[in-house]
């Protein structure tokens, strides 16, 4: 199971209700966390959730609303004992601006940190993958997936009842492959199962660009920005984001199964419900989220 906690929701200006961006995604030991706007800490107090636990950051774009919380997180994880190897990633001039930053914050760590500026698929490990794409936002910018991958179980009741004894040939059988044991054929496919991958999707700050709908295919769950309603949608434009109508049309398009809209302008404070609204004409099954909900996958 994936769990996904929504630290913050707002856009560029916080509000009273929303704390800048930030988004932790959690699966098994894994704990990445996506941007890390002001206030970050006191959000994940407030969600009862341990920094230390994060294992990966990932950054979209170094615009402060997204990035701001960085050097006070990175200061806590030091007074906290924290005694993993950080990975951060992030589009170009990530190396640049962490160095800078550790610099000017005098910000000492005991332990490593390893960052990456990152296009393509960039983590790859036996459960998941991490990719990231390039979006236009008028300075470098990030669109990230993570894909639980499809994984081939074994049938334990199904096992014992074959009486294939346990040993190194299971391995060959979670590969997909039949084995041969006392004279005896078994098939992969008489005694595994399947279990379905997974993809989650998270496209913040960009306006909109024809690399989305590619990438971000067939999302299980589609986090995307929504700073502005359908009636400001030349300011959107302008102002590189999107709109509530084309995240709907980015999940329709996508054949996503769930949007979720975030980064929300301050002007919409007390109308949330209109930005959903616009979006559920183009795709029904959409949410606005609000700071600290929690969504698991
Ligand atoms: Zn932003
Ligand atoms: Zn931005």
């Amino acid at each position: 199971m994936t769990k996904i906690t929504f630290l913050g929701t707002a856009d560029q200006i916080p509000s009273a209700s929303r704390n800048h961006t930030a988004i932790l995604l959690n699966y098994n030991e894994e704990n990445i966390l996506i941007d890390c706007g002001e206030g970050t800490q006191r959000q994940f107090r407030k969600a009862k959730l341990n920094p230390c636990k994060i294992t990966r950051i990932l950054i979209t774009h170094w615009h402060g609303d997204h990035i701001l919380g960085i050097p006070g997180l990175l200061l806590t994880l030091s007074s906290s004992g924290y005694n993993k190897k950080l990975f951060i990633y992030g589009p170009k001039h990530t190396k640049l601006f962490i160095k800078e930053l550790l610099k000017t914050f005098k910000i000492k760590t005991e332990y490593e940190i390893e960052v990456k500026e990152v296009n393509g698929t960039f983590v790859d490990t036996k459960d998941f993958l991490l990719e990231a794409k390039s979006m236009d936002h008028g300075i470098p910018c990030n669109a990230y997936s993570f894909v639980k991958k499809e994984k081939i179980r074994i049938d334990k009741k199904k096992l014992i009842k074959s009486k294939l004894p346990l040993g190194p040939l299971l391995q060959d059988l979670k590969k997909g492959k039949n084995v041969n044991h006392d004279g005896k054929k078994y098939f992969a496919k008489n005694l595994t199962f399947k279990t379905k991958g997974e993809k989650i999707s998270i496209v913040l700050d960009t306006v909109m660009n024809n690399r989305i709908v590619s990438f971000v295919k067939n999302s299980d769950l589609l986090i995307c920005e929504a700073s502005f309603g359908d009636e400001l949608k030349e300011k959107a434009q302008e102002h590189l984001h999107l709109t509530s109508v084309q995240a709907g049309e980015i999940a329709k398009k996508s054949k996503s199964k769930k949007l979720v809209l975030t980064h929300l302008s301050q002007r919409y404070e007390n109308s949330p419900e209109k930005i959903l609204k616009e979006a559920k004409k183009i795709f029904k099954n959409s949410v606005v989220v609000k700071d600290l909900d929690v969504l698991e996958v």
